[in-house]
């Protein structure tokens, strides 16, 4: 075996490991893939239950006032620090353990109305929302997630006041976008009372001051000479715990503390370790799920802000004798912050509500949420920021913090690039496993085969010439329902088309990979934008409320989405794919392997 078939079958085994061990369901996306629209995963829309409905919008009350009176973001970045009395008044309110279960001090709030609460600090803050999100999303998620009885009786009391914080520490020099390579490593002792750990660790949110950390590092498979990722639960005061740098100096979330540690024969108890030995990975992905949601919450919020510092200076600001709202390529922009921020809501709240539910496996509806919602808030930050026009460029108003803040979110919790790739991989597996047993079946027939090979063939056909059916309960939604259900087959047909011609290399095809997994990513938003807008209307039906809702927004999103969603399709054969690879090859191979200046 080469050196590149090594490495290929070394991704395999991790992600087989990782994203295929049991029996799947069939979720929403995958179902995308497989021609199918799951549609008991995003219809009725959900809704918080009333029940929780009023402690919520108590607390939001709460916050609201609290943030109003006390957050101050652009001093937040000016002084790239979080006041400790942000940080209290926050756990005050409870947001530093808003789904803890109550027992344990938390709010015990849902993932939906978590994301409510995200949201409203997203509208104003994200060096404070990201500080959040890598306490609570993270940080403790793990703890509450893996923890034993014991563990969390044990840390989560002082955890979810905030009189104690969290932080989740994965990423390593070798390992940032390749997340299984950490080097960490976790000796047992020879008594087996604890492991001894040693690595570094850079970019972690909160790393300087948190009071515990969920660490991973490698552990010895037992039999072999392989090592597994494993969690375990850190505290800076143990011995051999070395901050290399607390707040790494950096673009935007200034308030936020990135930090580099360095754990030097750091011995951890076994009763820190969290979750099962060798699973650290799956922690660790768990976990991120949890993170991706509150991302597009925030999102969610910073682009409702775009919305309206927008609508503000459109509607003052004149030049030719006019309001910029009057010209129509401002109209334009506005248009489209609307429908975006609409849109975001939706898939963020359909989202959190998988999670609510128990349901099993939506790691790639969280990933689409993450990658849709992190792009679409950079357009929305560069229209808002092109409506101010020059005035937008000078720091005392909120933009350039804006775009710096925003940047990073591209980038962190998997880079969108990574996540892109995997939407589209792990997606097509489902059809791609059918056409393998009818290929393998053709090339070696047998009994066994050809009744396997008979099934996956008659699903494959079905799912070519079935229309999925979109059930939306509102009149004036059926023909964008019509319409999402025949892209929905125009997808599939798509994704059999490439899965047939490419076969195995289109695993290294990232620019097809691309449009696919755009295509199934704007299928999703769209079903959440659809799904949410028929429960708007039928909401309003049941309570007697005349005109019926705006659906102005939702429906630019629709055309908008689904003319997206065609042109990723016809992307697939009308493409420059072959001159982008040489293009970019030649630069690759004849400039400098380092930069000049
Ligand atoms: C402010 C900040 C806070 C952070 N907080 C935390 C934290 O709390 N905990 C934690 O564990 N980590 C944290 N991180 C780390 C973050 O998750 C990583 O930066 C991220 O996963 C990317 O890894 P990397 O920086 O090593 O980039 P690299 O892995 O070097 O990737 C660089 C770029 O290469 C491209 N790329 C990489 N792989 C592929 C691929 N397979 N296909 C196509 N393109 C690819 C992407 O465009 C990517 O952006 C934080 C980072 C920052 C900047």
């Amino acid at each position: 075996m080469n050196k590149l078939d090594a490495q290929r079958q070394k991704e395999i085994q991790q992600a087989e490991e990782l994203l295929f061990a049991g029996p799947q369901a069939l979720g929403f996306a995958k179902g995308l893939f497989q021609g199918h629209f799951v549609s008991d995963w995003v219809m009725p829309y959900p809704r918080v239950a009333a029940t929780e409905q009023s402690e919520l919008d108590q607390t939001l009350t709460e916050l609201r006032k609290f943030l109003n009176e006390e957050l101050d973001p652009a001093e937040i970045d000016r002084q790239a620090d979080i006041p400790r009395t942000v940080i209290d008044g926050l756990g005050r309110i409870g947001v530093l353990g808003m789904t803890a279960p109550k027992e344990y001090g938390g709010h015990g709030f849902s993932q939906m109305a978590n994301c409510k609460v995200l949201e409203e600090i997203g509208r104003r803050c994200a060096s404070t929302s990201v500080f959040v999100n890598a306490h609570h999303s993270i940080g403790i998620r793990a703890l509450l997630l893996f923890g034993t009885r014991e563990q969390k009786q044990k840390w989560l009391p002082k955890l979810v006041t905030g009189e104690q914080l969290g932080a989740f520490a994965l990423t390593e020099k070798e390992a940032g976008s390749d997340a299984a390579n950490v080097q960490m490593q976790a000796r047992p002792s020879e008594d087996g009372s604890h492991f001894i750990l040693n690595g570094e660790k850079r970019y972690i949110t909160n790393a300087a001051i948190a009071h515990e950390l969920t660490v991973m590092a490698r552990t010895p498979v037992p039999g072999s000479d392989k090592t597994a990722v494993t969690a375990f639960l850190v505290t800076p005061d143990m011995p051999g715990f070395e901050m290399l740098e607390a707040r790494m100096p950096k673009t935007g979330i200034k308030g936020t503390a990135t930090g580099r540690f360095a754990l030097r024969d750091v011995k951890v108890p076994k009763e820190n370790v969290l979750g099962p030995i060798g699973k650290g990975l799956k922690v660790a992905l768990t976990v991120l799920d949890f993170g991706r949601t509150t991302f597009g919450a925030c999102c969610t919020g910073s682009a409702k802000t775009c919305l309206e510092l927008a609508i503000a200076h459109a509607n003052t600001r004149r030049q030719f004798n006019k309001t910029l709202g009057e010209f129509e390529l401002v109209k334009k922009k506005i248009a489209r912050i609307a429908a975006d921020a609409y849109a975001m809501e939706a898939m963020t709240t359909v989202t959190a509500s998988f999670i609510d539910r128990g349901l099993e496996d939506y790691m790639l509806e969280t990933a689409m949420l993450k990658v849709f919602t992190t792009e679409r808030l950079w357009e929305c930050i560069n229209d808002v920021f092109q409506i101010y026009g020059g005035s937008a460029y000078f720091t005392d108003l909120p933009f350039e913090r804006m775009l710096r803040d925003a940047r990073i979110n591209q980038i962190g919790e998997g880079a969108n690039e990574v996540l892109t790739s995997f939407i589209a991989l792990v997606g097509m597996r489902g059809p791609g496993m059918e056409f393998k047993e009818i290929y393998d079946t053709m090339m070696k027939p047998s009994r066994d085969r050809m009744s396997k090979a008979w099934a996956a063939g008659k699903s494959r056909l079905n799912a070519t010439i079935r229309v999925p059916d979109v059930p939306v309960q509102s009149e004036q939604l059926r023909a964008h329902a019509r319409q999402l259900g025949r892209l929905i087959r125009r997808f599939n047909f798509a994704v059999n088309r490439a899965l047939i011609t490419y076969r195995e290399p289109i695993l290294d095809m990232q620019l097809i990979q691309e449009r696919i997994a755009n295509a199934a990513m704007d299928l999703f938003a769209s079903t959440c934008v659809l799904s949410r807008i028929d429960g708007e209307i039928q909401l309003a039906r049941r309570n007697g409320a005349t005109p019926s809702p705006d659906r102005s927004a939702a429906d630019l999103f629709l055309r908008q989405s689904f003319r997206r969603i065609r042109g990723f399709l016809a992307g697939l054969t009308d493409n420059d794919d072959k001159a982008v690879i040489a293009a970019a090859k030649s630069c690759l191979t004849s400039g400098p392997a380092k930069p000049t200046s």
